[in-house]
């Protein structure tokens, strides 16, 4: 009878140990990136992608 109460236990802490380490590793480097991802520009304050110049300095 204790072998069922150990595995419930275990089963427990498995699916705490996935829902803690699962949500702060997903969501800080997706909010992270598209931070990074997207630079705005100095001159109009359009949101460009980072590495791409902006197209108003092109045209200007
Ligand atoms: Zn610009």
């Amino acid at each position: 009878m204790s072998k069922i109460v150990i595995l419930f236990l275990i089963f427990i802490m498995v699916l705490g140990i996935f829902g803690k380490l699962r949500l702060p590793k997903v969501s800080n480097p997706f909010k992270r990136k598209t931070v990074k991802a997207t630079q705005k520009c100095e001159s109009c304050g359009r949101y460009n992608m980072a590495g791409e110049k902006c197209s108003c300095g092109k045209d200007a």
